[in-house]
């Protein structure tokens, strides 16, 4: 008998390839810290994680300082969505020695590096300064308006020498998060550098959000400098527990606005969505960008108001959505298409009306 054998079904949704699966108390999975660390976009192969489902804890064999290890609850709480975690809760609970403060965890407050410069504050003349802006001015064409509006900053030194800072705030002003993008060409591994905190815990920029309008979406933050009116990056493909939290609490206009490659999340996260807003479910839309590019390249490729336009066409989820959405490894990441198998193929030629009875 596998023990813990519940927790199995739980790692497999987060984490997909699972070494041990249903045959062993021990499981082996790859570490998303250690992915994060070396900048990787897609799971590192290496399946360093240990899970102990009998014990119901995990650690890392490469991550140190920190070290990455603690209860199972905690890595299911981090990593994974909030229905992960609620039916991890349930079925934990049925051991009498669960307590879900095993979950909750210790962050330092962030700070913003004590390097930072803010973009107000650059020198001219100097040709460091001069480098951060360049990049994101001519390189990512972002406005001057919003690198004052969103009190973007950059470093020259320090652990995140030569990136772009770009700070989340609270509703009462306070940071408590921040994104380091790396403008060094130099640098091909870690693009991203962000601080060791509670990602679940915020609502990135809650403090610009205005939940009486359109809310959208979108995964990092530099589609928030993109689009920058009420968009909420998610710092991923899933919403955080105080995201779903809020949305289903406020239930304001949402669209869910991800880059192509993850249409198949942005499907499923409109099903999570359309199920809390009992009621009022035409307030849920979903944007299909038109081409394979991403809102950001999109707007550098096309210009702006093609951005606008598409956000123009969100919508509700149609029949191919749904097609989509049963596929498995639906998305080809070297064609850049959607493989759909022969019942959709079949479905397409014939019309719908032969296969939807
Ligand atoms: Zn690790």
């Amino acid at each position: 008998m596998i023990r813990g054998n519940e927790f199995h079904s739980i790692v497999k949704n987060i984490f997909g390839d699972v070494q041990g699966f249903m045959e062993s108390e021990q499981l082996q999975v790859n570490c998303p810290r250690c992915q994060e660390r070396d900048g990787l976009s897609h799971p590192d192969g290496k399946f360093n994680l240990e899970i102990n489902t009998a014990k119901r804890m995990f650690r890392c064999w490469k991550c140190d300082e920190p070290k990455f290890s603690g209860s199972l609850g905690r890595l299911v709480r981090t990593f994974g969505t909030y229905a992960d975690y609620e039916m991890y809760k349930a079925y934990a609970g049925i051991f009498h020695d669960y307590d879900y403060k095993e979950d909750e965890k210790e962050y330092a407050p962030v700070k913003l590096p004590e390097e930072m410069i803010l973009f107000t504050q650059m020198q001219s003349g100097n040709l460091e300064h001069f480098e951060a802006y360049s990049y994101l001015v001519t390189e990512r064409k972002i406005s001057r308006d919003i690198i004052l509006k969103y009190r973007l900053g950059f470093c020259t030194t320090g652990k995140y020498a030569k990136r772009i800072i770009i700070p989340s705030y609270d509703i009462n002003g306070e940071i408590n998060y921040f994104v380091g993008r790396s403008y060094d060409p130099a640098e091909k591994k870690k693009k991203y550098l962000n601080p060791y905190a509670d990602k679940d815990k915020i609502i990135f920029n809650e403090g610009l959000v205005n939940w009486d309008s359109t809310v959208y979406l979108v995964e990092g933050a530099f589609e928030m400098l993109t689009f920058p009116v009420n968009c909420i990056p998610m710092l991923g493909k899933t919403l955080s527990p105080t995201l779903f939290v809020k949305l289903k609490e406020l239930k304001p206009e949402v669209v869910v606005l991800l880059d192509p490659d993850a249409y198949k999340n942005a499907i499923q996260l409109y099903y999570m969505l359309y199920t809390i807003y009992v009621g009022c479910e035409e307030k849920v839309k979903i944007v299909k960008l038109p081409t394979e590019e991403d809102l950001d390249e999109l707007r550098r490729n096309q210009g702006i108001d093609d951005v606008i336009d598409s956000l123009y066409s969100a919508r509700g989820l149609n029949t191919e959505d749904y097609f989509i959405q049963k596929l498995e490894n639906s998305y080809d990441k070297r064609t850049r298409k959607y493989q759909y198998n022969s019942k959709f193929a079949e479905w397409k030629s014939n019309g719908t009306k032969n296969f939807i009875r």
